[in-house]
């Protein structure tokens, strides 16, 4: 009775009101160090655990190991006013904590897509010992469904004195917004059955839900598949409108008109309308390949997430092939300036990503690879090796016979196309990303290329 009946008005048994939540969170990764300090930004006291030695101490004297929009200035000063703290044990920080978050990766399992679990069950095995107090354990990893079940399982027999409860908290953010989409979430995802959990997850969200954030309290079946629910929804965005895209070259029409005119429409919403070279990234090629194992296990088969993954896959192959003919059916022997290697712009994260396979098919061709990114070499150079890198995008455009814009850094978009033709040899454009008009790029000399218009 949400006008409160008798029952939901009574206190709800809280063994600890503490007045600040202190929080461990185990991983120091993405999700990690941006949810550590967002939540010491919120004015909790967060003690960030990695396995990592290096990446630690590196922490610890101020440095941030990945490269997203304001993530140093939110670390900087919260470490200065002592709200975050940065350790390779989590023995000391788990005891004294209301609430230990797993922020762990759950990479894609070789062999058969599922959601590799190893990191995530490891954690719960070290944490198990020194949990002290009523305390909430809580996944912001991406876990298939069930997980936190058997991390309760786990925890049972790990230690059948504790006094615990599981929550699954999924994460929405993204990479390159991150801070932005912590701070400004459409919607908080508590999956809870547990009412002083439930209590401290409201407390913990308390100065989101004071602007108006959703804070929405579900099963936990239900907060893990929903993330895997939203990112699979997305990716078939994607996936759907790059089938629009070539549809669109072959009769005529144009994907950006038709993407707006569709986006227009509330029920569509004009987000994740751009066609390109695929989806990438840390998340949707394994949370899609981890959801389709899950519903087949479930004997409930997802027909159309299987499918989204087989033109995704298919689509950053037909843009390599997309790339041959721009140049005339040959590749051998060509330079080929490759701008930008991240899955998306504002990140330097390269994980999945579709430069990862389009480059190498374009060596495969014969094709020598000039390359710039600006953030994401040094993550990029060892997984694209016989790539020459260069210090910006004219640099790599040097002599080339064909620039290739793969990702759509807004740099890119500011190029002086005269100028960047000036540099090449030969005059082919192939914009995977849509970011020049057409008519601008050949006024400035370039047999231009681009997605589905
Ligand atoms: P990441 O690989 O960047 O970070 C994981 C970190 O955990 C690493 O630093 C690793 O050293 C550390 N770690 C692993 N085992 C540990 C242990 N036992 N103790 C301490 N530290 C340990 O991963 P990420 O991108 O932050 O993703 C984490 C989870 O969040 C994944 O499940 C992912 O699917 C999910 N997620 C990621 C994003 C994203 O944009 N990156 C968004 C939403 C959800």
């Amino acid at each position: 009775n949400e006008l409160g009946s008798a029952d939901t008005l009574k206190p709800k048994t809280s063994i600890r009101e503490p007045r600040f939540v202190n929080i461990t969170m185990i991983g120091a990764g993405y999700v990690g160090l941006v949810s550590a300090a967002c939540f010491s930004e919120f004015g909790w006291t967060v003690t960030c655990i990695d396995k990592d030695p290096s990446k630690i101490e590196h922490l610890r004297q101020g440095g941030v190991p990945i490269y997203e929009p304001r993530l140093d200035e939110l670390l900087h000063r919260n470490l200065r006013m002592g709200r975050i703290a940065f350790s390779s044990d989590l023995a000391p920080s788990v005891g004294g904590a209301d609430l230990v978050f797993l922020a762990v990766g759950t990479p894609m399992r070789r062999g058969d897509g599922h959601a590799d679990l190893s990191f995530v069950f490891q954690a719960v095995e070290e944490l198990a010992p020194h949990l002290k107090g009523f305390t909430v354990i809580c996944t912001k990893s991406t876990v298939p469904v069930g997980t936190s079940r058997e991390i309760e399982r786990r925890l049972n027999g790990l230690r059948p004195d504790a006094d615990f409860a599981v929550c699954s908290n999924p994460e929405f953010l993204r990479e390159g917004s991150a801070i932005y989409d912590f701070m400004h979430p459409d919607r908080v995802l508590v999956g809870c059955d547990n009412d002083r959990a439930q209590d401290l997850m409201e407390r913990l969200y308390k100065p989101l839900a004071l602007r108006n954030a959703p804070v929405m309290f579900v099963s936990r079946e239900s907060a893990e598949l929903a993330k895997y629910a939203a990112n699979a929804f997305l990716a078939m965005k994607i996936s759907f409108i790059n089938e629009i895209a070539d549809l669109c070259e072959a009769a005529g029409a144009n994907v950006q008109e038709v993407a707006t005119a569709i986006g227009a429409d509330r029920r569509i919403g004009d987000k994740f309308l751009h066609p390109g070279p695929g989806y990438g990234g840390s998340c949707f090629p394994k949370d899609v390949a981890a959801l389709i194992r899950t519903a087949r296990e479930a004997r409930s088969p997802l027909s159309l997430i299987e499918q989204v993954q087989t033109v995704n896959t298919e689509r950053k192959i037909a843009m390599a092939s997309r790339i041959e003919r721009a140049a005339g059916g040959k590749l051998a022997g060509k330079s080929v300036a490759v701008l930008g290697v991240t899955f998306k712009p504002d990140t330097d994260d390269v994980r999945d990503a579709p430069s990862l396979t389009l480059i190498p098919m374009l060596q495969e061709k014969g094709a020598s690879v000039r390359a710039y990114d600006p953030h994401a070499r040094e993550n990029a150079e060892e997984l694209l090796p016989g790539v020459i890198w260069c210090g910006s995008a004219l640099e790599a455009a040097e002599k080339a016979d064909i620039a290739v814009v793969v990702t759509e850094w807004n740099e890119f978009r500011a190029l002086d196309l005269n100028t960047l033709k000036g540099r090449m040899r030969g005059d082919v454009l192939v914009d995977l990303r849509n970011i020049y008009l057409p008519a601008q790029a050949r006024a400035a000399g370039f047999n231009y290329t681009s997605v589905g218009r």
